[in-house]
């Protein structure tokens, strides 16, 4: 072909056109996005990076459904097959592969997960052989030696090492700019959810913080465990409290009334919280739903609204005072999201370091 000054203009054309559509895609990736998808009174959070794509557990709720037919199975698949569907530079694969601690509502749709994405590294912090999805975490142990996945099981007691995690989070730090520090890990508790990994997210100066089913108090009882999780995140010498400081506060034990307290609340200053809880008017023939459990709780909700400043879209929200007892309806005009009243919720922390609120479904 002869470079007629036509050609040229062309050639030269196309090529901004190119430049144009690299720029755009890579300011698009320049960002990161909290998906806390709606599985029920259960949970799963996808983190999507740059260049990467974290899951943190993968529960749904019990709907007494065949597994396939499960209605939150299916949406938690739907949800990731169509966030692969939009993200095909990362291939349909997981970087990581988080599980909090064992509980059923956390690890039920694991080995799905597992079955239909590629998965690099799994990491979980062991926990006692009868835990209700200890089942669950072999299987997946299973995959991951015949599939030679790395394997990470991690210990509260190593968190502090340099050398804890060094690869992995330099890894993620180099390729999507992202900061991964887990602040606590498995403490084999007799209460698998004070054993929970609790795990920092920092982005563009924006940070999120997931601490799985951490409970204030596990002391009492008849069978006392290692001691509430809350309270050791503020212990100096145990954790890393000055990092406790974060913008979304991914709130402890889907709203327990023993998931969340004053002082914690105090040391991390969250301008929204995220609740991942059932619907608690919504009741199946099964115990394992959020008014059976009494999810979320209202003097959680009350405390939460106390500390947070940021207003919200208000909604009207439905509380329980007690398990399977008083359901409140009322309005919220406070920055705090469930599952249970707003569905799929989006965070998106842009390549400026904006966090406005989130999207969400509902
Ligand atoms: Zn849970
Ligand atoms: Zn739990």
């Amino acid at each position: 072909m002869k470079f007629t000054e036509k050609n040229l203009s062309a050639i030269r054309g196309g090529a901004f056109c190119l430049i144009f559509v690299c720029l755009f895609a890579s300011a698009t990736r320049a960002q990161m996005k909290m998906h806390a998808i709606n599985v029920g009174q259960a949970e799963a959070v996808l983190l999507e990076f740059p260049a990467h794509a974290v899951l943190i557990d993968a529960g749904g709720e019990d709907t007494f459904e065949a597994a396939a037919q499960n209605r939150f199975r299916r949406h938690l698949i739907e949800y990731l097959d169509a966030f692969f569907a939009r993200r095909t530079d990362l291939n349909q694969t997981l970087h990581s592969v988080i599980v909090s601690h064992p509980h059923k509502d956390h690890t039920k749709n694991l080995r799905a997960i597992f079955e239909r994405y590629t998965v690099r590294h799994f990491i979980e912090g062991g926990g006692a052989v009868n835990a209700s999805g200890m089942d669950d975490v072999r299987a997946i142990r299973n995959i991951v030696a015949e599939k030679s996945i790395a394997y990470h099981r991690i210990y509260a007691r190593e968190v502090k090492r340099p050398s804890f995690l060094r690869d992995w989070s330099a890894e993620l730090l180099s390729g999507s700019q992202a900061e991964l520090k887990f602040l606590s890990a498995g403490r084999r508790c007799n209460d698998e959810n004070n054993g929970s990994l609790v795990l920092r997210v920092a982005y563009r100066g924006k940070s999120f913080l997931f601490i799985g089913d951490a409970e204030v108090d596990d002391k009492e009882g008849r069978n006392p465990g290692c001691g509430g999780l809350l309270n050791r995140l503020l212990n100096d010498e145990a954790a890393f409290p000055a990092l406790l400081d974060a913008d979304v506060l991914k709130v402890g034990h889907h709203g327990s009334r023993n998931g969340t307290s004053e002082a914690f609340l105090q040391k991390v200053t969250p301008k929204f919280a995220v609740l991942s809880a059932g619907v608690p008017a919504t009741r199946s023939r099964n115990t394992f739903h959020a008014w059976f459990f009494g999810h979320p709780n209202e003097i959680v909700v009350k405390l939460l609204e106390e500390n947070i400043a940021e207003t919200r879209a208000p909604v009207n929200i439905t509380t329980m005072t007690k398990p399977r007892t008083l359901i409140e309806s009322r309005p919220l005009d406070k920055a705090i999201y469930c599952t249970c009243w707003d569905g799929d919720i989006v965070f998106t922390v842009d390549a400026d370091g904006n966090l406005p609120a989130p999207a969400t479904s509902n």
